[in-house]
């Protein structure tokens, strides 16, 4: 049934709810939270549409209460990751000619079901397990990720209606096949809809995936595979395993068939999966596509025209919502002299209204607790270095204590050095650096920003004069994939700011637009010549 050329609905970015006080949104979160908070459930993996357990579990646990386990998942051994692989396999030939209309309605169809009857458990999910706040996980797990799944199928549209020229006599065409062979999605713990826009980009073009969650979402990820087979996803598109990651690596990139990765996480798991691939190319059928968001150290630079606070407000919610979590989380930051009192002092104002972190149960927490053990620890060391270092000093929070949840208070570190190790490394916490530069320097501090870090995700700069932005606009032409002016560097919104870096940062493929969902599709060309020549002889021939 393909004899008209369908447009898809009209596409609008998804209203973010509030969550006012006494609100029914608010209400019925609260219900959901508390419920699942209760309840302790099983989670199987999801292969060929079948749920499967293998009784070799892993316990889930809030962040923000550790010590109440919520649930548990099954973990594959090679055994579910060849099957998962076989099913994405068995699958790929009816999916990649299932026409583009029908992939299309499965993800809007799951879009329109996370915007109404499963925003309440998505969010509550996205809280309870990624310890986010209600406003955290609306604008992710919600909205982000019904954003991606409709804006997609709009993105799908505009790349199939591109069309070569014709020539008189004939018709040029250009099909864009799936990648032939099955998709490895990789995805992190930071947002709920990255892990469903990963796999599900793929698969809207045609393609059929291996999704690997990360083990610290495992549980709002088993929310979206309900979702998607409740919109009616076919068995095998989307095939999900959790485990020992370098086990199901080493076994999916070692495939002949595998014929693409789509991943987000830390620059050096990355990196090594590309060296993984380049060492197995020759076992491979195809070429595979790498398309990989990393880590960032992203900046804030403020010029002494600069309004101070609104530069302290970006500071505040640039770096510490979400705990600083966000791969775009403001973490190094340059002051003019002139204004880093004032802008300091303002944001340890601010630090104190929003008080110590919580349970994002308790509506008026702005901070909650980092993801785990490992991430509460690399960021204690780093406070307790900044509060040995000659070099730094702590200004505002320095405090944490994991016997609850993993709490870090809110954390601003002021240093002499412009290449102290918190300007450069990448933390992933609610700990933001500063450093305060001569009025008279803010070319040379132009140039620092440039050169401190590796990476090149996000930035952002603040000033008044437009010679002033334009100077840093060139200046940092390569420092950040995401360049904002007089705002915060965090809170990309799907089709208004395609999102992603380069340097050490990524491939650069911009989630949330077309050019993400190129990488998921092999054109060809197809030429029709309506009356072909039956004379092999050209006139330039002739004597
Ligand atoms: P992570 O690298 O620890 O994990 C990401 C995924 O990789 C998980 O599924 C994990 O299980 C898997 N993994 C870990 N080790 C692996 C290995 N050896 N082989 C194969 N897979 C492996 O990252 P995380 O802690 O989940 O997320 C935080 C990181 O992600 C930060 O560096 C952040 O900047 C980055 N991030 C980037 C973006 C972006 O768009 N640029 C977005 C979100 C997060």
């Amino acid at each position: 049934m393909s004899n008209a050329l369908f447009k898809v609905p009209a596409i609008a970015n998804e209203k973010v709810l509030d969550y006012k006080k006494n609100s029914a949104e608010k209400q019925n979160v609260l219900q959901t939270y508390k419920s699942l908070y209760k309840n302790h459930i099983d989670i199987p993996m999801y292969i060929n549409g079948e749920e499967v357990r293998t009784g070799t579990c892993k316990s889930i646990a809030p962040p923000h209460d550790h010590k109440h386990e919520i649930g548990k998942y099954h973990l594959a051994s090679e055994k579910e990751v060849q099957m998962a692989i076989d099913s994405a396999l068995n699958a790929r030939d009816k999916w990649g000619q299932t026409p583009w209309q029908s992939r299309a309605a499965v993800f809007l169809k799951a879009a329109d079901l996370l915007a109404g009857p499963y925003r309440a458990r998505i969010n509550a999910a996205t809280m309870l397990a990624q310890s986010k706040t209600i406003h955290q996980a609306e604008i992710d797990a919600a909205c982000e990720l019904i954003d991606f799944l409709r804006f997609n199928a709009s993105f799908l549209t505009q790349i199939y209606s591109d069309q070569p020229q014709s020539a008189s006599g004939m018709w040029n065409q250009v099909s864009y096949r799936p990648l032939e062979g099955f998709i490895y999605a990789i995805t992190p713990f930071n947002f709920t809809a990255i892990a469903g826009n990963l796999p599900a980009s793929a698969a809207l073009m045609g393609n059929t995936v291996v999704w690997k969650p990360s083990d610290a979402q495992v549980y709002s990820a088993q929310v979206i595979m309900e979702v998607f087979q409740e919109a009616g996803l076919p068995a095998g598109v989307i095939n999900m395993v959790y485990g020992d990651p370098v086990m199901i690596s080493d076994q999916v990139l070692g495939h002949a068939d595998f014929s693409g990765l789509h991943f987000t996480g830390s620059t050096e798991v990355f990196k090594n999966l590309w060296k993984q691939i380049g060492n197995n190319i020759h076992n491979y059928k195809t070429y595979p596509r790498i398309v990989g968001e990393t880590g960032g150290k992203d900046f804030i630079i403020a010029h002494p025209s600069a309004n101070s606070k609104q530069v302290s407000t970006a500071i505040v919610r640039g770096a510490f919502e979400l705990q600083g979590q966000k791969c775009s989380a403001a973490s190094r930051v340059y002051l003019p002299k002139s204004k880093a009192d004032t802008i300091l002092d303002q944001v340890k104002q601010d630090i104190d209204k929003i008080g110590k972190p919580g349970s994002p149960e308790d509506m008026t927490r702005f901070v909650t607790a980092v993801i785990h053990q490992q991430a509460f620890d690399r960021n204690v060391h780093f406070i307790e270095r900044a509060k040995k270092s000659n070099e730094a000093t702590i200004y505002a929070g320095g405090q944490y204590d994991d016997s609850c949840g993993y709490f870090i208070d809110p954390t601003v570190i002021v240093t002499t050095n412009p290449r102290y190790e918190t300007m450069e490394t990448e933390l992933f916490g609610p700990v933001v650096t500063v450093y305060v530069y001569e009025d008279d320097q803010w070319k040379e501090t132009l140039k620092l920003v440039d050169t401190t870090s590796e990476y090149a995700l996000t930035g952002a700069v603040f000033a008044k004069d437009r010679y002033l932005i334009n100077e840093a606009l060139e200046a940092l032409e390569n420092s950040a994939g995401n360049f904002y002016i007089n705002d915060k560097p965090t809170g990309a919104v799907v089709g208004q700011q395609p999102f992603g870096g380069a340097r050490a940062s990524g491939t650069n493929d911009k989630a949330g637009s077309a050019l993400n969902l190129l990488r998921w599709v092999s054109p060809r060309l197809i030429k029709e010549t309506f009356v072909s020549p039956e004379d092999y002889s050209y006139p330039f021939l002739e004597s």
